[in-house]
């Protein structure tokens, strides 16, 4: 069984999506959610756009470096390496929303090519899952094509049901071909970016599992590292997240970051 000992992809209140119950979600407390689970590093990634890059919008507009950087200096103890990350967002020109000049601000910069549930913003809104599979490939695509400096880049939640509406997600999955995930992956691997461990595995039903675990899989396959990550916005989040036995289930090798 593997080790559980990181959770690299975290929000606190400074992140708005979760209503009112981020409130509770202070930095002493995911520091506190990492002693009480043994995890020897965290990283929190709340929502960025850096406001050097031109395009921010509706909630970005908040989440400058100045807003995010508030959580600094990050609350430490003796056996948690608690680093500073975020979430830089990526709109529907393709637009990443970090300055090259600010990489060094952050110890881990986790980057959603797969966010397509902000209509408008992220993607037109009325894509067909036909258009979905490609924009799920062409955006990793052309994040793994920029000159990122990639020891520090996580490609975040691929398999998330953000993709498209209700089941659609599963529908855009299943229709990328093995060929599409090798080609993707090996440049992944090659880039030595990370890949993100995140899906809600608990009780899925058999297929459903395997939509999330193929690609998954074929990552493993084509020798990338991986890294986990909840992207739990509150306190309520972290109970569900935290299972070591997801890595039985996912049968991943993770690599220590
Ligand atoms: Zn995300
Ligand atoms: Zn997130």
């Amino acid at each position: 069984m593997a080790f559980v000992d990181h959770d690299l992809h975290i929000h606190s209140y400074l992140s708005p999506c979760a209503g009112e119950e981020r409130y509770a979600q202070t930095l002493d407390r995911i520091l506190f959610y990492a002693e009480d689970n043994g995890l020897g590093t965290v990283c929190v990634t709340d929502h960025f756009w850096d406001e050097s890059v031109p395009g921010s919008s509706g909630m970005y507009e908040e989440q400058t470096y100045a807003h995010i950087s508030s959580a600094l200096p990050l609350p430490q103890s003796r056996n948690v390496r608690f680093l500073f990350g975020c979430e830089a967002e990526m709109d529907r020109y393709n637009t990443i929303a970090i300055a090259p000049e600010h990489y060094d601000r952050f110890d881990f910069i986790v980057i959603p090519t797969n966010h397509l549930h902000m209509s408008g913003f992220t993607c037109r809104g009325d894509e067909d899952a036909a258009e979905r599979v490609r924009l799920w490939c062409e955006r990793l695509d052309y994040v793994l094509e920029q000159d990122f400096p990639f020891e520090i880049i996580g490609i975040a939640h691929l398999t998330d049901t953000g993709i498209m509406a209700g089941k659609g997600y599963w529908d855009v999955l299943n229709r990328i071909p093995d060929e599409e995930y090798i080609r993707l992956f090996r440049k992944a691997a090659d880039r030595g970016a990370g890949i993100e461990l995140n899906f809600a595995w608990l009780n899925l039903p058999e297929d459903e599992m395997e939509v999330h675990l193929r690609p998954y899989r074929i990552a493993k396959e084509e020798g990338c590292r991986f890294y986990l990550g909840s992207d739990a916005h509150t306190p309520g989040k972290f109970g569900a997240c935290y299972n070591a036995s997801v890595m039985d289930t996912v049968g991943l090798p993770l690599y220590g970051w």
